[in-house]
Parts: structure tokens; sequence; C-alpha cells
């Protein structure tokens, strides 16, 4: 016998629970399957944008637990400090396990949505009739399938969805400590070695530390133990955690840019990192996957009304238009700062330029949440401008010797 439902949702992460809640609210019947154990853990920076922290609200789901942010602030790799601080409200940084519970808490709330943990979903076939899946030896048939099954998505692969190419090899781990947190910001340090550490206040008494490296500067950390060279590309910061216990198992993932020819197909549509994701260095993720899953009831629920058993690549299309103008001001942001972590002298100058005008900074941040594009002109003239006065003497006028990188 074959159950039928209005969607699937493959993956119970932050993505998948969020996306629950909107197509449950519109009144579908929903299927949401996990394959691990709820509360889900996973490697990241943990470090929630005040637009996800709005996000989270308009889905319902409490943001009291974690630690209150008000910032990002860059060290340089010649120890240069600036601060931006967010334009408006406060971001959170957050352990996933506690996400995970609240956006469960909020999830179980709607009666029309079905939740199963420790559940792999196997993709089977699809038809004019609808998709066919196996959850825990059962056939069920959708109208819809979800993939919100992270950045390795097998239902972007099943889709033909998968666009292999990259241009980004960067891995990322992270690991938690018991230590008070030092600032109420995402401290960002940059390193000469193509590695940043990026620390988040998660608790009264805990820090999560994330890394994230390029492939080519594999060098920097090939033959020592994977943390510990690390470590040693950021003395100060191995310094004021030197004897303080870790209290989670280090957890790593990569390679980070994963690429879709698109988010949609016949009866298919990708959100969260499935949808594709570039990289953590600007820590959007999260922000960008709750604004997928509002955007469903607009974008969604209107193709859902047609009755019709698979919904139709062409009536996705609102999602795909949607999905692309999100994540767009987001990517341009990280394709600017991986430009830094390539390019040492530049980041001196642009944290340089930062400090001088932390108005910038808080513009930039702006863009990264998706609010406007770093390349507006007033905001692109202004950092070129910036970056102008940080050259040093005599650099315009070619004087041998005047330029030194720094
Ligand atoms: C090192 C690092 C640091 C980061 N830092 C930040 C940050 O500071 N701020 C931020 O906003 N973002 C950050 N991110 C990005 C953020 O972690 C992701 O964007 C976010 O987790 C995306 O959520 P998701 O639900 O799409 O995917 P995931 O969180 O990966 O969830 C996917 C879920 O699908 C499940 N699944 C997979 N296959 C199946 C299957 N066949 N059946 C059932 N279930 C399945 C998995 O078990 C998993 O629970 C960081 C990422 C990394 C790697």
């Amino acid at each position: 016998m074959v159950q039928t439902t209005d969607a699937v949702i493959v993956g119970g992460g932050p993505a998948g629970l969020a996306a629950g809640i909107v197509l449950a609210r519109v009144g579908l019947r929903v299927l949401l399957c996990e394959k691990k154990v709820f509360p889900v853990d996973k490697a990241c920076g943990e470090g929630l944008m005040p637009a996800g922290v709005y996000h989270l609200r308009q889905l319902g789901v409490g943001v009291e637990v974690g630690f209150p942010l008000a910032g990002v602030r860059y060290h340089s790799p010649d120890g240069s400090v600036a601060t931006g601080s967010f334009r408006s409200g406060a971001g959170r940084g957050i352990r996933r396990t506690a996400l995970s519970r609240s956006l469960l808490d909020a999830a179980r709330q709607h009666r029309s949505l079905c939740i199963l943990e420790n559940t792999p979903v196997q993709l089977e076939q699809r038809s004019p009739e609808g998709i066919e899946v196996r959850v825990g030896g059962e056939r069920v048939r959708t109208r819809l399938l979800v993939g919100a099954d992270g950045l390795r998505s097998g239902v972007r692969r099943w889709a033909g969805l998968d666009q292999p190419r990259r241009r980004h090899w960067r891995w990322g781990v992270r690991q938690h400590y018991r230590i008070a947190p030092w600032s109420d910001c995402v401290e960002v340090y940059w390193s000469r070695l193509g590695v940043e550490a990026y620390v988040t206040p998660v608790a009264e008494e805990q820090v999560g530390v994330a890394f994230l490296w390029h492939r080519e500067r594999r060098w920097a950390v090939r033959g020592r133990p994977l943390l510990p060279s690390l470590w040693a590309a950021f003395p100060e910061l191995a310094q004021r955690l030197q004897g303080v216990p870790a209290v989670t198992a280090a957890r790593a993932i990569g390679p980070l840019q994963q690429r879709s020819r698109a988010v949609v197909a016949d009866g298919v549509l990708l959100i969260g990192d499935a949808a594709g994701y570039l990289d953590a260095i600007t820590g959007e993720g999260l922000s960008l996957a709750f604004a997928q899953a509002l955007s469903l009831s607009e974008t969604v629920a209107p193709a859902m009304q047609a009755q019709t058993p698979l919904v139709s690549r062409q009536a996705l299309a609102r999602y795909q238009q949607m999905t692309s103008a999100l994540m767009r001001p987001a990517n341009q942001m990280t394709e600017l700062a991986l430009l830094l972590s390539r390019f040492p002298g530049l980041c001196n100058r642009v944290v340089r330029a930062f400090r001088a005008d932390p108005a910038l900074f808080q513009e930039l941040l702006a863009a990264n949440m998706g609010m406007q594009s770093p390349w507006q002109p007033p905001v692109a003239g202004r950092l070129f401008a910036r970056l102008l006065l940080t050259l040093p003497d005599g650099f315009l006028q070619g004087r041998p010797g005047a330029a030194t990188g720094q």
C-alpha cells in the first residue's frame, strides 16, 4: 500500500524544519524525515545574524537561548582590529543542538506536519502521479519532494540538479571551549596562511571556535594533527585558550562550495545548503535558509493549490527566482571575503579601512544579510576610496619600494 502526502521533506536541519513549519501553516500535509536523532548537531560557526533572529521570530521559534551578538570584529593578519556593529537588532550565538530543539518545538505545534527522526529517506522514482520514496520500509507518494538534506544533498543529485564544478576548495572544523566570552561580537581572525578562525560566544560559559581553510594552503597543516596545526596560525588566540577545556569533540566538513544547476525540477525543490552553498566565511547560511523557507508561503503554496499529482517545474519558477534574489547579495559578499582570505595585504588594508569608517563595515554587514548589494555605487565607492587612503605614501607615484603590501 502506498501512503500519499502533499510534501516530503528530506532532512530535519534548520532549513527542513523551517520549511516544514511554513508548508504546514498554509494547510499542507507534510512528512519530514531526519536520518539522525534530534537534537541534531553539525559543524557550524553558530553565529546567527540579526536577519536570522528576525526570521526565526516570524517562524514562531523562541530565540531566548544562546548569547546576544552586537556585531562582528575583524582582526587582520598585521594585528589591526575593526568592529562592525549590526545596524538593526542583535544577532545570536546559538549552539546547533539548542537551535535544533527550538525549531523542533515550534514545528511540533503543527498538526499537519509529521516528523520522524532516525529515518533516512530513500528516493525511488518520479512519474506523472508523483514522486515515490521509501520511508522506514513504507512507500510514500508525494506531490512535492523538498531537498533539505544539506551540503552533500542526495536529492540534488537524484533530481539531476547537481553542478559538480567548483571554484573554491575550502573546509571547516569547529570545537567548543568552557570559558566566559570576552566579547559580544563574532571575532574573526584572519591569517597570512589562508586560514581564518571564528570565535562565537554561545553561552555564558562557552565559546565555539571554527576554522576555515583553503585546500591549497594545506601545506600549512600537512603532517600535523588538524587542530593543533590550525591553532598554530593564531598564536595570540591559542594563548588565550591555553589550558581551557574543550567541551565538544571537533567536527569537520568540506568541501564547502556546492553548486546546483537550478533549485527546482518537476516535483522537486531544494532549500538551505542543498540549494547551493558558497562558503561559511560570512556566516549567513542559517539566515538564508530561513528566508528561503519563509518565501515558500508566497512562492510555493499557490502552486500547490492546483491539486496536480506532481507540481511542475514551471509552477515552482517563483521559488527559483526568489532563491536567486536572496542568494545573490550574500554570495557577492562571500566572494569579497574570500578575496581577503587569499590576499593578506589586501585584508590588512580593508580592516584598516573599516577601522577608519565603522559605518562602512556596518553597510557591508547589512549587504551580507541580503539587505543591499555590496556593489551599490555609494558603498563600493566608499570602500574603494578608503582603500586608496590606506595605500602607503608614494604608492600611486610608483616610487620604488614604496608599496610593501602591508
Ligand atoms: C564550518 C562552518 C561554519 C558555519 N558558520 C555559520 C555561522 O556562523 N552562521 C550561519 O548562519 N551559518 C553558518 N554555517 C552554515 C550553516 O551551518 C548551514 O548553512 C546550515 O546548517 C544549513 O542548514 P540545512 O538545514 O540546509 O543543512 P544541515 O544543517 O546540514 O541539515 C541537513 C539535514 O539533513 C539530514 N539528512 C541528510 N540526508 C538525509 C536523508 N537521506 N534522509 C533524512 N535526512 C537526511 C542531515 O542529517 C541533516 O540533519 C557554517 C557552516 C560551516 C560548515
